[in-house]
C-alpha cells in the first residue's frame, strides 16, 4: 500500500471515530475534504482509488491543471472540488469552467457572490435545483483585520441577498478558517476553539433572521490539528491536508497570476 493510503486510512478511522462519539446530532453528516493544495495529482488519484471524492483547492491556476487533468478526468468521475482559497474576482469565470467544481466554500460579499451569480448565468447549460452552484459564506470569526471572511452580523443580510438575487446560487452554509494558532491549543469540549463558537453562533443566527433551518446549513470548520475537536463540536465539513498528504513545499507551486 501506498504511503498516501495508509494515512488516508488513519485519518479516516479517527474522523469516523470522532464522528460516533460527537454527541451533536443537528446538521448534515459530517464529511472530509481533502486539501490537496501543493499536491500532485498522483497523490489525489491515489486518494481517490480509496474511496476519497470530495478534494479541496486553494489557488485557481492550480485547480484548473489539476481538475482537465487527463487522467482526473477519466478515471475520477466522481470526483467533487470544492473551493476553498481566497477567490479574486478576476478569477470567478476561470473557476467556473472547472469540471466538477461542486461548492465555493469562500463567498465573503455581495459583490463576488453577484459576479458569480452573474458568470454562471452566461453559461450555456442552464443552473437549477441541484444543478445550483453550492456556496459557502466565509466567516472570519477572529475578528483579525487581515483576515479573509464577512463580519458575523453581516451575514444574514448575505444570505438574504443571495436567495433573493442569486438564483444560480445555493447557500449551502458557513466556514471558517479561524485564528491559526488555536488550533495548535489544544481545545476541548470544555474550553472550546472560540472560532468555533463564533461559527455555531452565526449559524443559530442566520437561522432565527433568515427562516432557515439548522440542520440544511453546513459548518466547514477544522484542519489537520483540530478536525477531532471541530467534530465534537458540529462540523459537519473538516478540511484536511498535512495529515493526509504531508507537510507542503511551497516553493514547488505555480505562480498564481
Ligand atoms: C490548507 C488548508 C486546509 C488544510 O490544512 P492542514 O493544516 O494541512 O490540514 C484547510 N482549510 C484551508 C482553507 C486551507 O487553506
Amino acid at each position: 500500500m501506498s504511503e498516501i493510503s495508509v494515512k488516508l486510512k488513519e485519518v479516516l478511522f479517527r474522523f469516523h471515530s470522532a464522528v460516533k462519539s460527537s454527541k451533536i446530532l443537528h446538521g448534515p453528516i459530517p464529511k472530509m475534504i481533502a486539501a490537496s493544495k501543493t499536491k500532485p495529482v498522483e497523490d489525489i488519484i491515489e486518494a481517490y482509488k480509496c474511496g476519497q471524492r470530495d478534494f479541496g483547492e486553494n489557488y485557481i491556476k492550480e485547480l484548473l491543471e489539476k481538475a482537465f487533468n487527463q487522467t482526473i478526468l477519466n478515471d475520477c468521475k466522481e470526483i467533487k472540488w470544492h473551493f476553498i482559497g481566497h477567490l479574486q474576482k478576476n478569477k470567478v469565470n476561470k473557476l467556473i469552467s472547472v469540471p466538477n467544481l461542486y461548492m465555493i466554500q469562500t463567498i465573503h460579499s455581495q459583490a463576488l457572490a453577484s459576479q458569480v451569480n452573474n458568470a454562471l448565468s452566461k453559461l450555456s447549460t442552464k443552473m437549477s435545483g441541484d444543478n445550483k452552484l453550492k456556496i459557502l459564506i466565509q466567516v472570519n470569526t477572529s475578528g483579525e483585520q487581515e483576515k479573509n471572511g464577512l463580519d458575523p452580523d453581516k451575514v444574514s443580510p448575505l444570505v438574504k441577498f443571495i436567495m433573493a438575487e442569486c438564483l444560480n446560487l445555493q447557500f449551502k452554509g458557513l466556514m471558517t478558517i479561524g485564528m491559526l494558532d488555536a488550533s495548535q491549543h489544544g481545545h476541548t469540549i470544555d474550553n472550546p476553539n472560540p472560532d468555533f463558537l463564533t461559527l455555531i453562533k452565526c449559524r443559530e443566527d442566520v437561522s432565527r433572521e433568515c427562516g432557515l433551518k439548522i440542520e440544511d446549513m453546513e459548518l466547514s470548520m477544522g484542519m489537520s490539528q483540530d478536525f477531532e475537536h471541530a467534530i465534537e463540536m458540529g462540523a459537519t465539513y473538516v478540511r484536511i491536508g498535512t495529515i493526509i498528504f504531508g507537510e507542503r513545499n511551497y516553493s514547488l507551486m505555480v505562480n498564481e497570476s
